[in-house]
């Protein structure tokens, strides 16, 4: 038996123009006029876990879907798991109730027609449920989702419940139950520290990353990591944007493939629900919220 755990391998299937870092200088009615990069860039993460044997998830934008269907059938075909990131890519906490549920069903109902399946999970735009936009939760339940990873225990500018749990959990919502499966974190003194993901990984030099998974999986616990098409390119076109928002974007975009490479290597990867099951196979740590 292998006493390594199994950890989450994910993929937020956007373009780089659609982003939460270029969203007030770029309209989605917009986004039809710039060039295209996500199917080849998608492309080449799947090429790359094919050759790790490495099944992960990807949450895919609505929007993208609808576009580009051979992609997710692709993905599909290849035995990944298929979740939703919303149609349009907006802010939940910038919504009411009802536009991010129709949002959330147009992304739903392309996704299904194209595999056949019912649509089971779901990652909120720059995880974007937060603690004003909790009833989100209730939304996403009578959706059809069963397991959701957008609460990031962290402070942060945009996004983040600093209090939340660390380890998965699940929602009681009503009579309906939803798996919360938070973005990794790895906890110094009372802080949370992300790590794993997105522009975290490609501003942690590789060995820092490593370490502190590696300590996630020594105290018994999977992680996940999740990435985006646009960081596996670093030859994308340049936008316009505040200092920050640029930074956020490029910042170490050259470095992606090497860590990811290295990553694959070290740790054993598996799509979130394969990862969530052996968590609650453990049968320990694992609480009910009551809500
Ligand atoms: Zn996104």
């Amino acid at each position: 038996m292998d006493p390594s755990p199994l950890n989450g391998f994910t993929i937020d299937v956007e373009d780089y123009f659609q982003v939460g870092a270029f969203a007030g200088e770029i309209s989605p009615k917009t986004w039809d006029q710039y060039e295209s990069r996500v199917v080849a860039n998608t492309e080449r993460i799947l090429q790359m876990l094919d050759q790790h044997q490495t099944r992960a998830t990807f949450f895919i934008l609505g929007w993208v879907a609808e576009r580009y269907p051979e992609l997710v059938r692709r993905i599909d075909r290849g035995g990944h798991e298929i979740g939703s990131h919303s149609y349009w890519h907006q802010l939940i906490y910038e919504q009411t109730p009802d536009v991010f549920r129709e949002d959330l069903r147009q992304s739903c109902d392309c996704l299904e027609q194209l595999i056949g399946r019912k649509i089971r999970l779901f990652r909120a735009p720059s995880f974007s449920i937060v603690n004003q936009s909790l009833w989100s939760l209730q939304v996403l339940a009578e959706q059809g989702i069963e397991l959701d990873s957008s609460i990031f225990p962290i402070h942060h500018d945009r996004y983040g419940i600093p209090g939340a749990q660390i380890r998965p959990y699940c929602h009681q919502l009503g009579d309906r139950r939803m798996w919360e499966f938070p973005p990794t974190v790895t906890q110094i003194s009372r802080w949370n520290f992300p790590v794993g993901g997105g522009g975290y990984l490609r501003l942690y030099p590789r060995r820092l990353t490593e370490w502190l998974l590696s300590t996630v999986n020594a105290r018994g616990d999977a992680f996940q990591i999740y990435i985006h098409p646009w960081e596996v390119d670093p030859d994308q076109p340049r936008l316009r944007g505040s200092l920050k928002s640029r930074f956020r974007h490029y910042v170490n975009l050259a470095t992606t493939v090497g860590k990811l490479e290295s990553l694959l290597k070290r740790f054993r990867f598996g799509t979130l629900s394969d990862t969530l099951s052996q968590e609650i196979d453990k049968g320990q740590r694992l609480t009910g919220l009551a809500s």
